[in-house]
């Protein structure tokens, strides 16, 4: 990924993993080597993440930005650990990336590309509450003050999850919190691999557009192949620039995140 980025003469390139690790994530360790339920392993994985970049860094001449994509929790356990483990990353930035969909509590948990799998699947009332979760999360996460920016605002509508019109209100909720934190947002271009427009959709764009873009965009590929670099920049390059968005964050503007 690195050295495609060199070549296709980008400047800096953030390399961010997951970090998901929660306690009520057990059962779908199966399926992810990225997911952790033992908080002492998942912050060695974190540890080996950061090494191997480190290490990368005098085989570039490209600018190596190491970073995690973070999915935030509210359980009481998680934000112990998170809070100390942050302090002993020496990361320089972190994503709030939601995934999930999740009961009040937290004991139930589920990464929406998982829903597929349970049985017996939830009813429409379970699922539109924990839809409703997803959301009021992300706010939760905007509002931490751990994150340098808040990717895909809405991501569950990748796989038709809160798209109806009933979920514009917590949507509307989500853009309120980002303006009054004033924090950078991610404009994905990989939506436009998925459904065609980026995500946040582009009403949502346009939304914080009307406020004279106080909130600051960052383009990000997430780009999971080095193929999909840069991907799809040149749509949202133009969508900005139609809606007159000048307001930008790039990697080299971050601040430490602690
Ligand atoms: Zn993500």
């Amino acid at each position: 990924m690195i050295e495609t980025a060199q070549n296709l003469g980008f400047e800096t390139i953030g390399v961010s993993n997951h970090m998901i690790f929660h306690k009520s994530l057990t059962p779908y360790l199966q399926y992810e080597p990225v997911f952790f339920d033992d908080f002492n392993k998942a912050e060695k994985a974190y540890m080996k993440h950061i090494e191997i970049l480190n290490n990368l860094k005098s085989e570039f001449k490209i600018n190596i930005k190491i970073g995690f994509e973070v999915d935030f929790f509210q359980d009481k356990d998680w934000r112990n650990y998170f809070d100390k483990m942050v302090t002993r990353l020496p990361v320089d930035y972190l994503i709030s990336g939601s995934h999930f969909l999740k009961n009040d509590d937290e004991s139930f948990v589920c990464n929406i590309f998982h829903l597929k799998h349970l049985n017996p699947q939830p009813d429409a009332e379970t699922l539109h509450k924990m839809i409703l979760n997803h959301y009021k999360n992300i706010i939760a996460a905007i509002k931490s003050g751990y994150f340098s920016f808040i990717a895909h605002l809405d991501y569950t509508t990748r796989l038709d999850l809160g798209v109806d019109k009933i979920y514009d209100e917590c949507k509307m909720e989500v853009l309120e919190a980002v303006k009054e934190a004033k924090i950078p947002i991610e404009v994905n271009t990989n939506g436009y691999e998925q459904l065609n427009r980026p995500y946040p959709d582009i009403w949502m764009i346009k939304e914080l557009a009307k406020d004279g873009g106080i909130v600051p965009i960052v383009l990000s590929d997430d780009a999971h192949f080095t193929e999909r670099l840069g991907q799809h920049f040149d749509e949202a390059e133009k969508l900005l620039a139609d809606l007159h968005y000048t307001n930008r964050f790039t990697l080299d503007m971050l601040r430490k995140p602690i």
